[in-house]
């Protein structure tokens, strides 16, 4: 059975993180929104040592994680980690989206680990996100060539004796920078071992910090989550060890993507994660604009006839209840995953509404309240810029929409393109 209501522990943490959120995120958000390239490290340093595995700390320890065979756990928790990790994505997104965004912690990359890799894997990769010292993982999978299209990617992984040999070029890499170079961190970069097996030939690599043949060629300037960084990555006869990959190396039947299937599962873990981005900024918008309102004396009647109320009665209704609406379906697609069903299509739907709701609703906020929502003296026109990312990463909302309509139609991907 689903729950509306959040467990005590949730609501708790729930609370501390806005508090968070309020008093050591939101003041520094211009700041570091007009220095693009510079880092909050002293926040970053302290929400290492507090939140040990930043705010993806949510995939869990390594060491925590595994039980050991037979052993019994000791109580009974609510399975409810992945909700737990989306509401306080939540919270530190109505901080701010740029900053959250840089937080150190596993991120993409880490996930991928999580969903695919060995136990020796998790071991030796996700255990440096659990020291006092801030890491980033980071996931490169788009090209120029191949954004929504992934099968289309051109990086290829040759084997050569006891080394994988990666040569391509991957753009628009989150936290890329910071995994790379100002961390001891990696990145998980998608190749192709047999581009003729098609989506069957695609394999994920852990590439380390510090390894040679890569290169960050350019650090990008963006529109929204200026603190968050974004680089290109080039990889010249770049060597990693064998052992490196995540899955299986084998193409053995070209019918057969398995092994692409399980890591686009990661996606069904993280999807709802950035819906609950969408849903931080949302609010944040949201509670500032009722504010403002309350402060003029503007009252909104809620539950007379739609027939009586004013344009911005029903305006400010109207984001109220996408907002709403993207919440639970972020926390249904979650739960789902925290009981382990199958949530392709409820992730996809959530990021969906969430990246849509979004984008209206800081749009709506910035024309609501005029000039002033125009000008940099207010946070409505950053969160209005920070809000698009949410419908274009990890999957376009007119992808997740695709998406969407294959689940429900029950069409394969050649059949609705
Ligand atoms: C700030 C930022 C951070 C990012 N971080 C990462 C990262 O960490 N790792 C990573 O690998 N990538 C990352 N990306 C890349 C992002 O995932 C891609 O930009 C996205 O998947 C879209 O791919 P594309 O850019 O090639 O656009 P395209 O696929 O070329 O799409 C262009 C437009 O066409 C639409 N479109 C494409 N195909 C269809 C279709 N079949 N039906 C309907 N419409 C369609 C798209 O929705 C989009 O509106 C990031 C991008 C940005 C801007």
């Amino acid at each position: 059975m689903i729950d509306f209501e959040l467990s005590p522990r949730i609501k708790a943490t729930k609370n501390m993180v806005h508090m968070f959120a309020d008093q050591a995120v939101r003041p520094v958000a211009r700041q570091y929104d007009e220095n693009e390239h510079e880092k909050p490290w002293d926040l970053l340093k302290m929400v290492q040592k507090v939140m040990g595995g930043g705010i993806a700390g949510a995939l869990g320890s390594p060491e925590k994680k595994e039980k050991k065979e037979g052993e019994e756990p000791k109580e009974k928790k609510p399975k409810e980690a992945n909700l737990a990790g989306a509401i306080t994505v939540e919270e530190i997104f109505w901080g701010d989206a740029g900053i959250a965004l840089a937080f150190p912690g596993p991120g993409l990359g880490g996930a991928a680990v999580q969903a695919s890799g060995t136990p020796e894997q998790k071991e030796k990769f996700l255990a440096r996100f659990f020291t006092d010292e801030p890491a980033w993982g980071a996931m490169a999978i788009t090209e120029p060539e191949a954004g929504s299209d992934t099968a289309n990617l051109k990086t290829s992984a040759v084997l050569d004796g006891d080394e994988w040999v990666l040569n391509g070029e991957k753009i628009f890499v989150t936290s890329g920078k910071s995994a790379l170079e100002d961390s001891e961190g990696f990145v998980v970069v998608w190749a192709t071992i047999d581009k003729k097996a098609g989506r069957a030939g695609i394999k994920p690599f852990i590439v380390e910090h510090g390894t040679s043949g890569m290169e960050i060629t350019k650090i990008e300037d963006k529109m929204g989550i200026r603190c968050s960084d974004t680089v290109s990555i080039s990889f010249m006869d770049c060597r990693i060890p064998k052992e490196n990959i995540l899955g299986s190396p084998e193409v053995v039947d070209k019918t057969k993507t398995e092994g692409f299937k399980k890591v686009m599962a990661t996606f069904d873990a993280t999807r709802p994660l950035v819906a609950a981005m969408a849903i931080g900024v949302g609010q944040a918008a949201l509670d500032f604009l009722k504010e403002k309102l309350t402060e003029e004396g503007i009252e909104l009647r809620y539950g007379i006839n739609p027939h009586r109320m004013t344009s911005l009665e029903r305006d400010v209704m109207q984001m109220e209840a996408d907002l709403k609406a993207a919440r639970l379906l972020t926390w249904r697609a979650l739960w789902m995953l925290d009981n382990g069903l199958r949530n392709d299509l409820q992730s996809s739907m959530a990021k969906a509404k969430a990246g849509l709701a979004v984008t209206r609703i800081t749009q709506k906020a910035v024309e609501v309240m005029g000039p002033l929502g125009y000008s940099r003296e207010l946070l409505l026109e950053k969160w209005m810029r920070d809000s698009k990312i949410n419908d274009i990463f990890e999957g376009t909302g007119q992808i997740q929409l695709l998406i969407t309509a294959r689940r429900l139609l029950g069409f394969s991907r050649e059949q609705l393109k």
